[in-house]
């Protein structure tokens, strides 16, 4: 390990400091995951290709829903299929060693963290969760477990029977992913952006994995982080804008490297 990442962990670990992950796709991508930002996320719907940035809108569900449901299940297919890797697994270590001092802010809807044992009082996935769906027209605010609706393919057609496994209990509407849609902002019930953010006001190090922080509330984050001068370290294969952050900060450091390649060995110097 670099000695400059050794000085600035060890300094973290010594005032038994608390720690903020903040996770992006490429975590998951180490476990076959695409972003679904890219082709992979287009769909084919009659003789128009649609980009994600289209299907994963609350105008397009509103306009198809169950087109935007058979792109979903296709997608929650792909992620029941992967397995979480070390990457996950050295955060989860992390999460059991500091307990209370320890939050996990995840744009990752896989479930992953979770399925490799994070703590679900301290993970907060701010992007939604491919586990629940919820009632489109909000007749209650619980979520509810998603439905096993198998693996799917793009060709799977959508039922009758579908239909009305994915109708709300209560009053018989939509169910709906619980997921964030481009067209949507984030929030604390949904999508704990306060807990997110009170998390980061808090942090003594911000440990950035696998993210470019092109969404709103992760550039916050960094905001966050920069304007309290604390420790910040990006993990990241490549260049981008956390990086770059956290090379500018005194106590910030870019460990260029996957997450599974990086991560367990910084987990053993904060632990
Ligand atoms: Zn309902």
């Amino acid at each position: 390990m670099d000695p400059r990442l050794a000085e600035i962990l060890a300094e973290v670990k010594a005032r038994r400091g608390r720690v903020l992950a903040l996770t992006g796709a490429g975590i998951s991508a180490e476990s076959g995951i695409p972003t679904f930002r890219g082709k992979e996320g287009f769909w084919v719907v009659g003789s128009r290709n649609y980009m994600p940035q289209e299907m994963a809108t609350l105008e397009m569900f509103e306009r198809n829903p169950a087109e935007v449901w058979r792109w979903y299940l296709y997608r929650f297919g792909v992620c029941l299929r992967a397995e979480p890797n070390e990457g996950h697994r050295a955060l989860v270590a992390l999460d059991r060693a500091l307990g209370e001092r320890f939050h996990l802010v995840t744009q990752n809807i896989d479930g992953l963290h979770l399925r490799a044992g994070a703590s679900r009082e301290r993970t907060y996935c701010i992007h939604g969760d491919a586990a629940y769906v919820r009632c489109a027209d909000e007749c209650t605010l619980d979520l509810v477990a998603m439905p096993d609706m198998g693996v799917r393919d793009g060709e799977t057609p959508f039922t009758a029977a579908d239909r009305r496994t994915l109708s709300c209990p209560r009053c018989g509407g939509w169910l709906r992913p619980h997921v964030l849609w481009f067209d949507e902002y984030y929030d604390e019930h949904w999508y704990k952006m306060q807990s997110a953010l009170r998390a980061a006001d808090r942090a003594d190090l911000v440990l950035v994995v696998g993210t470019s922080g092109a969404t709103n509330l992760p550039s916050q984050i960094g905001d966050i982080a920069w304007r309290r001068a604390i420790a910040m370290v990006d993990v990241n294969p490549e260049d981008n804008p956390f990086a770059a952050r956290a090379r500018s900060m005194a106590r910030g450091f870019a460990a260029r490297g996957s997450a599974s390649e990086q991560l367990p060995a910084i987990v053993s110097a904060l632990c």
